[in-house]
């Protein structure tokens, strides 16, 4: 370990108090770190109030820290241009991009529109797109759902997405970083497809915390992630929109009570991410991802989901996020994660919320974080060893 991470897996409190715990499930929920949990009590302590509604001070300091989070937001996402884009707090990336799905999409949909819809994606963006198109029928206006295509390698086809792109084409959804195959999806290569007009709606719950993220160069209007999974309070996440697309997006007011507190723990969980170094944290959990391949490699009993040629290509192999998911030829994925659990390593084991099955019907998940480590990686590799033979 060395004392950047030492220094980082110390200030999870979680981490200490379980010290025979691997929590290896961080693309379901983070674990949160002191400054977190610090800012959370201090704003519960100190001058919990709601927002945009009292005149006293406590109100009015709520009402200006849930604005100074959007621009936080803005700022971790690299928005370069904030005047012209909006932040709405959501409760996690499932709210989130149900909220374009049903808030900004579907009003606008007329007869004969499509909308491209990533199958074998999360099913958090599969189901808000059929959600728009089933309000558009209910008003008599049917809309055509059309499948992303995918490359061997799992990454989007641009060569024929372009082909399947046409003047009705009102949405792309797209993801960053699978949350199965832990790829990192050649996000910047589909505005060429789209072409300048297609709005290009990126579902970011794996990659934010996890990468650097841009959301210029990512060239998308829309951008959604959950705060829990980047370190915040459960019920936290953020939709960001680029303005210029159509009607506004982001309400201007304020309807309904806010998340403070979970508001709070996100600025203080992207003010961490920040001072960790996110692109530290990627090139440390691509190096935990990269130990956990290798070593399932020379174990008999286990495939690798995946795309399994990629693995041998250096830049594929630099695309991998911390996320490795595999099968045991015989034991049954559940049956392995409860094998793993007894031993203190807390692993994903189930079709992972994915759209489209297939093979991926049952496996089990190993997702890293800044506070997992080599000794958990090998004491993993060990257990499965032990099982290798079935
Ligand atoms: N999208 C992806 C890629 C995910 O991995 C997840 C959660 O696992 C979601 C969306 C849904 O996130 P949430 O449960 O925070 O709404």
């Amino acid at each position: 370990m060395t004392d950047w991470q030492r220094e980082l897996r110390a200030q999870f409190p979680i981490v200490a108090a379980h010290p025979d715990i691997a929590y290896l499930d961080s693309a379901a929920t983070a674990q949160k770190p002191q400054p977190v949990l610090t800012a959370v009590m201090e704003y519960l302590t100190s001058e919990n109030a709601n927002a945009a509604r009292g005149t006293y001070p406590w109100a009015n300091r709520t009402t200006a820290r849930v604005e100074q989070a959007r621009d936080r937001v803005r700022a971790f996402l690299g928005d370069p241009v904030p005047a012209r884009s909006g932040v709405h707090f959501v409760s996690g990336a499932t709210e989130g991009l149900r909220a374009v799905a049903r808030d900004w999409l579907a009003p606008q949909l007329r007869d004969g529109d499509e909308i491209v819809v990533p199958y074998a994606d999360h099913n958090a963006n599969i189901v808000p797109w059929h959600e728009a198109a089933a309000l558009a029928r209910a008003r008599g206006v049917q809309v055509t759902l059309r499948a992303m295509p995918y490359d061997a390698a799992h990454d989007y086809d641009t060569a024929r997405l372009a082909a399947l792109v046409t003047p009705r084409t009102r949405l792309i959804a797209a993801t960053h970083v699978h949350h199965v195959y832990g790829n990192d999806m050649h996000v910047s290569r589909l505005r060429a497809a789209a072409g300048p007009d297609v709005p290009i709606c990126l579902d970011a719950a794996q990659s934010v915390g996890h990468l650097p993220i841009s959301v210029a160069g990512l060239d998308v209007d829309f951008l959604v992630f959950s705060g829990h999974k980047a370190m915040a309070l459960p019920g936290t996440g953020a939709v960001w929109a680029r303005n210029q697309r159509g009607p506004e997006y982001v309400p201007a007011g304020w309807p309904g009570t806010p998340n403070t507190s979970g508001i709070v723990s996100l600025v203080a969980a992207l003010d961490w991410l920040d001072a960790a170094g996110v692109d530290r944290i990627a090139d440390w959990t691509r190096e935990l991802g990269a130990r956990l391949t290798d070593g399932l490699s020379g174990l008999g009993a286990y495939q690798v989901l995946g795309c399994q040629h990629s693995l041998a290509a250096a830049s594929d192999v630099q695309r991998r996020q911390g996320i490795v998911t595999f099968r045991h030829r015989e034991i049954g994925s559940a049956d392995l994660g409860f094998i793993l659990a007894a031993d203190g390593l807390l692993v994903r084991s189930d079709g992972h919320c994915q759209g489209d099955q297939g093979e991926k019907a049952s496996s089990v998940r190993v997702s890293l974080h800044a506070y997992n480590t080599v000794q958990e990686i090998d004491r993993l590799l060990e257990r499965l060893a032990d099982l290798n033979s079935g």
